[in-house]
């Protein structure tokens, strides 16, 4: 049983170590990116609306992440714990998880902070961008969901800091090496595999 969240600037590895945390400590991996782009891939009337805001490198407005933030994990998958990842991005969406955490009788249980500088992430989200062909990897709008992270959840690190709750985990490194890493941090804090 953990409630975990993964924070960190694009490109910081957050989707790759997201996978591997949540097969370790069998919790599902919930990243709201994936789910919108899925839902653009498949056209649903929630891609057709957000289609345009994620191209852009803007946020998908709260009303609409939260609504979907909610529904998954209402999912039996997740009654024994969730690793968000991406989510949340702006001060609404931290009020409006505390509310869901509430109703659950639960609190998070540990906020994994990935570091990675802005040169590394650049350098990792233009690989990523011949590799998969991402339509929000190109240069200008990865420069700008950078910007954008820096104003508008950035930030919101240091609420969880104030809880007690972020565990520092270097980014830079083997795969292998920084999912190591942030178990061992997890771990110190009574989070086991
Ligand atoms: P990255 O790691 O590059 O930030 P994500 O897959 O997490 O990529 O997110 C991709 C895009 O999906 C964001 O730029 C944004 O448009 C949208 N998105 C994902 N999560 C959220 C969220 N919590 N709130 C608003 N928009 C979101």
């Amino acid at each position: 049983m953990a409630n975990l969240l993964i924070v960190g600037p694009p490109g910081a590895g957050k989707g790759t170590q997201a996978a591997r945390l949540a097969a370790a400590l069998q919790v599902p991996a919930v990243s709201t990116g994936d789910i919108f782009r899925q839902n653009i891939k498949e056209q649903t009337e929630l891609g057709k609306r957000v289609t345009a805001i994620l191209d852009a490198g803007e946020y998908v407005p709260d009303e609409l992440t939260n609504e979907l933030v909610d529904d998954r994990l209402a999912q039996p998958d997740a009654e024994r714990g969730y690793l968000l990842d991406g989510y949340p991005r702006t001060a609404g969406q931290v009020e409006y998880l505390d509310g869901v955490n509430l109703r659950r009788g639960e609190q998070l249980d540990a906020v994994v902070r990935l570091i990675a500088d802005t040169d590394e992430v650049v350098r990792r989200l233009s690989a990523r961008a011949l590799e998969q062909g991402r339509s929000d990897d190109t240069e200008d709008v990865i420069r700008h969901r950078l910007d954008v992270y820096e104003r508008e959840t950035a930030p919101l690190i240091a609420i969880f800091e104030e809880r007690g709750l972020v565990v520092e985990v270097d980014g830079i490194g083997a795969v292998d090496e920084v999912t190591e890493r942030i178990l061992a941090g997890l771990a110190a804090r009574g989070i086991e595999a």
